[in-house]
């Protein structure tokens, strides 16, 4: 299987920048190049604008029936390219090819749910305080709207924008992440093939703050959407505030994993291994701060540990592997910066702590325990498999210490105990929780964060409402 060309989707077009300027696609588990990606000039990026101007124009038009036709079609065609395109993902961003596998069929299921919601998209009739008169409220399209994407989830992440924007009408510029751009494409190609008229669906790559920057000062885009670091967000979000545009923020999180005494430790251990080195840990919803009652505190940190070193680590594409290498040598870096201040804090490194061989970009999973709460691992997002680990005595103690940081993405708590479960999904401060599971995202479940993890939501019902505008009609009978 090779690594296909890569290509830009312009005005209908698969094309290369018309100024031949590109980057090098690095395969991580090597670290060797897969190809050259073009990048987009801002010629390329003024035909992009006025391409999705009349593609709106045209999209708009078609029926909510007939576009959720096309989209299920191209969910179909992601099922069918299921295991062409999962490998190309494994190759480019380095997960294992099951979960690159369950990538790609999240994004059908994604592209499928948003094709029923764009079809339930329905107004009212308002009762008038007069009898001649009634108000009608109708959902329309935004406009176009461009979605930006990064490098952890290539293809489930675009899936959510694109197939949610599309569904309520509006035309779609994506920029998807540059380190992992073939996913991204093998995407829009699906929706393309399915038929979605050009302009309708575009995909562009190139310097992001130039991209962004230079799409965003049009007037033609309506709305943004960013799934990104929480500085990046900001950046943006000003500069959609600028303009007036409509913006969904999903942005990092440190999400507190609190364990209480009364649990199935060895259940609890294997869910939470599973869900902290999936992806290898570069996940914005990973469990990252883990907070162990007292009493079992010593006991999980001994079955963590064992599970962490039986980790198979390799590359993604091995049937055998369980964990494949982070997606860039800014995330070794970043581990080795995280480990470095834990052991200067007196916390202790009970596994890992070192990059694993000098060919890709392998870590191992890394267990900490007892890292000060004001420790960098315990304050700043650790996106790779590194798992701090300490003790809390109550219910107080551990809500106070876990809702202090300003990420309010995602939490986890484990316990039989259905007052506990009830208080601590109450009092945790994240705009999603998962009580005894570390599964929490489906398409028909809304994914937002609150405090600096961002806003707006995406998924369930409610992730069309942001692709649509609200218009109230005062109509009396007559003139
Ligand atoms: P980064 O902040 O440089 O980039 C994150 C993403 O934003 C990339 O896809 C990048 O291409 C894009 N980006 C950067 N500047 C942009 C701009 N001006 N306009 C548009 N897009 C822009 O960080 P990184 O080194 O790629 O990743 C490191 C951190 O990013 C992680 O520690 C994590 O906190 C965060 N991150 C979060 C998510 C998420 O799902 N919320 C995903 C990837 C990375």
């Amino acid at each position: 299987m090779t690594y296909p060309d890569l290509n830009m989707l312009i005005a209908g077009q698969w094309r290369k920048g018309s100024e031949n300027t590109g980057e090098e696609v690095i395969n991580p588990a090597t670290g060797t190049p897969l190809a050259i990606l073009p990048h987009a000039s801002s010629t390329d990026l003024d035909e992009a604008l006025d391409a999705a101007q009349t593609g709106f124009e045209t999209w708009r038009r078609i029926q909510p029936h007939e576009r959720a036709e096309i989209l299920r079609r191209a969910a179909n065609l992601l099922r069918e390219r299921r295991e062409h395109i999962a490998t190309i993902l494994t190759l480019e961003q380095g997960k294992t090819i099951t979960e690159a596998r369950a990538e790609v069929s999240s994004a059908a299921d994604y592209t499928e749910w948003f094709a029923e919601e764009g079809r339930r998209s329905y107004g009212r009739i308002i009762a008038s305080r007069e009898s001649e008169t009634e108000y009608q409220v109708r959902k329309h399209p935004v406009g176009v709207s461009l979605s930006m994407t990064p490098w952890n989830f290539p293809i489930n992440t675009p899936s959510r924008k694109i197939a949610a924007g599309l569904a309520a009408g509006c035309a779609i510029i994506a920029k998807a992440a540059e380190e992992t751009p073939a996913s991204a494409v093998e995407y829009v190609r699906a929706i393309h093939d399915a038929g979605v008229p050009a302009g309708a669906i575009q995909l562009v790559f190139g310097v992001p703050d130039q991209v962004s920057r230079h799409l965003m000062a049009s007037p033609v885009i309506r709305k943004v959407s960013f799934t990104g670091s929480i500085p990046v967000g900001k950046h943006i979000a000003a500069l959609a505030a600028g303009n007036m545009q409509r913006a969904t923020m999903e942005l990092g999180g440190h999400a507190p994993v609190v364990v209480f005494d009364d649990i199935d430790l060895d259940r609890v251990l294997d869910v939470a291994i599973e869900g902290k080195l999936r992806n290898a840990g570069q996940v914005c919803v990973s469990p990252t701060r883990f907070y162990v009652q007292e009493n079992v505190y010593n006991a999980f940190v001994e079955g963590f540990v064992s599970r962490a070193k039986a980790r198979r680590i390799g590359n993604g594409l091995e049937a055998a592997t369980q964990m494949g290498p982070l997606a860039n040598t800014r995330r070794l870096d970043a581990m080795d910066t995280f480990v470095a201040d834990a052991e200067k804090s007196g916390a202790r490194i009970l596994t890992g702590g070192a990059r694993q061989g000098n060919e890709g970009f392998y870590y191992p999973p890394t267990v900490i325990a007892d890292a000060p709460d004001s420790s960098m691992v315990m304050t700043e997002e650790p996106f790779g498999p590194i798992a701090p680990i300490t003790s809390f005595t109550d219910i107080d103690d551990v809500c106070s210490r876990a809702n202090a940081l300003q990420f309010g993405l995602a939490g986890y708590a484990f316990t039989q105990s259905l007052s506990r479960a009830r208080e601590i999904s109450e009092r945790l401060e994240t705009g999603m929780i998962g009580l005894n599971t570390c599964t929490i995202s489906l398409p028909e479940t809304p994914f937002a964060g609150c405090k600096e993890s961002g806003y707006g939501i995406e998924g369930a019902s409610e992730g069309l409402e942001p692709y649509l505008v609200t218009r109230t009609t005062g109509q009396r009978m007559a003139a």
